[in-house]
């Protein structure tokens, strides 16, 4: 028998039509490339989505065309993911830090027809432009007077093709599982993958992310959305933010401690999205100056494991309490969130905050398991490290074009490449992504955790470990420093530092120090430089 309610389509245009009906009048502001300010309202950007998508309609596109974005966080940026999205277009968002080979892989694969590009983005794109094929037309999104003098082809500003547009145009009246946004990871083994997002997954991933025990927010909030709308969906925020009525800021192309703090301030954020980088500088801002956080309620940090020093320093220094969440572009990307729960409530601060640390518990829609290499199911004991497997509606079952063949197991598993053990309270702890993970005489050293201990030493900036090579135990632990600007510290003091934080046997047999810790394109430690670097280096216990 089946049930007897209407057949509603979870479609994304409903999200920015809700928001037009419900609450028009909050604000979306955004830095433009120039540093200015800008502010605009959901009431307006359903108005101007609209025109868009009909001008996109006008100029050849259709349902299941992708369309590139290479652009910050910003209004602009958000109109036209809902343009796109509005009529059934794929938005095909890119990593603007991408190798320029990678970039053109990625573009031709996507099959994209028209391209978006920020002003900052144009001499890029003007330099990769002749071998992205199927890319007919580049929309720059400025102001008609700042439109660049550019070899793009059929180059057109932002402002111009949405005069173009009409409010003659249907939005939703298609499936939910229509396809609605592409996104590459960033492929550290091969080429890069395509992941391609629903409406129905977006939708449910946006309904998810607002709940109290996930990001917990709703219509009285404003948000300063810094993780990237090119890095998995900004954490669902673009979607979230005008579902739930909260007041979206974003901060364009500047990211460093001081224009963080100065938005965080001026709109009165009360909760903020990014990935453990961008907290550091702000912290180290906020050290320098001595300004404080009067109206932040919440952060949250994901995208690589959140440091001990970070959660510390904001509950102690700033009463800002730090969230921590772990996912990946297939999941689109939330897959667990670490709170409280009222069992641990009693707890001292110390235990609490060893719960806080690990990735913590996974929302309604997604199921988890470990497994060993056997595919046999593993102990939710806190201690035994296996496979993490993710299933749920709103995680890939397959990539773009059908790379990689089947990803998922016979029952449905999805392989995360993470390593990770989960407690008996159901709080997973991610010990290791499978190709980092350090194998010492048959056991295995989690380089997550020797790298968060030592980024408690005072003058430790950023940290890295990676295994190296050694006759008797197969590979060691490297362990490689940043320190903080004027700060002076060598290994020994590292040492002292790390005995009795650490098993014995995890002390890393080298300590080196370097000027700065490569990064890849998602702001995360890169240890396929790091291994290129230091391949030639032998452990000083050989
Ligand atoms: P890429 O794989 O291209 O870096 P993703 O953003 O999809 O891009 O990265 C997902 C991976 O990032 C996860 O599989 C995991 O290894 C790591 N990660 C994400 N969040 C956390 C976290 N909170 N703690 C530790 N690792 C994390």
């Amino acid at each position: 028998m089946q049930g007897m309610m209407q057949d509603w389509q979870l479609t994304c245009d409903r999200i920015l039509t809700r928001a037009k009906i419900s609450h028009p009048q909050r604000v979306v502001v955004s830095r433009q490339v120039d540093g200015s300010i800008t502010r605009t309202t959901y009431g307006e950007m359903y108005d101007r989505a609209r025109l868009l998508s009909s001008a996109l309609i006008k100029r050849g596109i259709k349902l299941g065309d992708r369309v590139g974005t290479m652009a910050w966080n910003n209004a602009r940026h958000m109109e036209t993911w809902y343009a796109l999205m509005g009529f059934g277009a794929v938005c095909h968002t890119l990593n603007p830090r991408l190798h320029p080979d990678q970039l053109k892989y990625i573009v031709n694969h996507a099959g994209d027809a028209m391209f978006f590009v920020d002003l900052t983005f144009v001499p890029l794109l003007e330099k990769v432009q002749k071998d992205l094929k199927s890319v007919h037309t580049y929309v720059v999104m400025c102001e008609p007077d700042q439109m660049p003098n550019t070899s793009l082809k059929n180059a057109v500003c932002f402002e111009t093709l949405l005069a173009e547009g009409d409010d003659n145009v249907v939005w939703g009246d298609f499936d939910e599982n229509t396809a609605c946004g592409l996104c590459y990871t960033s492929g550290t083994t091969g080429n890069p993958k395509g992941v391609l997002y629903s409406h129905r997954s977006n939708t449910l991933m946006a309904m998810t992310a607002a709940m109290p025990d996930t990001m917990n927010v709703n219509g009285s909030d404003t948000c300063l959305m810094v993780v990237p709308m090119f890095h998995a969906n900004a954490w669902a925020l673009t979607f979230t933010a005008p579902m739930t009525g909260m007041n979206l800021v974003m901060p364009g192309p500047m990211m460093d401690g001081a224009s963080i703090y100065e938005l965080l301030e001026s709109e009165k954020c009360t909760m903020s999205a990014a990935v453990p980088t961008v907290w550091l500088m702000l912290l180290n801002y906020l050290e320098e100056s001595g300004n404080k956080l009067p109206h932040l309620r919440e952060v949250v940090i994901g995208g690589s494991a959140c440091p001990r020093a970070i959660m510390e320093t904001f509950d102690k220094e700033y009463g800002v309490k730090v969230i921590h969440a772990w996912g990946m572009t297939e999941t689109s990307p939330l897959g667990t969130v670490s709170r409280i729960e009222p069992e641990l409530a009693d707890l001292p601060y110390d235990e609490q905050l060893s719960y806080r640390l690990k990735q913590g518990k996974p929302p309604y829609i997604v199921e988890m398991s470990i497994v060993d290499e056997d595919n046999n199911e593993l102990p939710s004991d806190g201690k035994t490290s296996g496979r993490l497997m993710v299933r749920g509606p709103a995680i890939s079952n397959a990539y773009f074009g059908g790379d990689g063949g089947n990803i998922l197991d016979k029952d449905g598993w999805f392989d995360t490449g993470d390593v990770a053990s989960i407690d008996p309270m159901g709080y997973m702890q991610i010990t290791d992504r499978s190709k980092d993970v350090i194998k010492s005489g048959g056991e295995w050293i989690s380089s997550i955790d020797l790298e968060n201990a030592a980024l408690g030493h005072p003058a430790a900036a950023e940290c890295a470990v990676i295994g190296l090579p050694h006759p008797k135990w197969d590979e060691r632990p490297l362990l490689i420093v940043q320190l903080k600007e004027g700060m002076k510290a060598d290994a020994s003091s590292f040492r002292d530092f790390l005995t009795g934080k650490i098993a014995k046997w995890w002390m890393p047999d080298d300590i080196v120090f370097v000027d700065e810790i490569p990064h890849g394109p998602t702001g995360k430690i890169s240890k396929l430089d790091l291994r290129k670097q230091f391949k030639d280096h032998v452990l000083s216990t050989i």
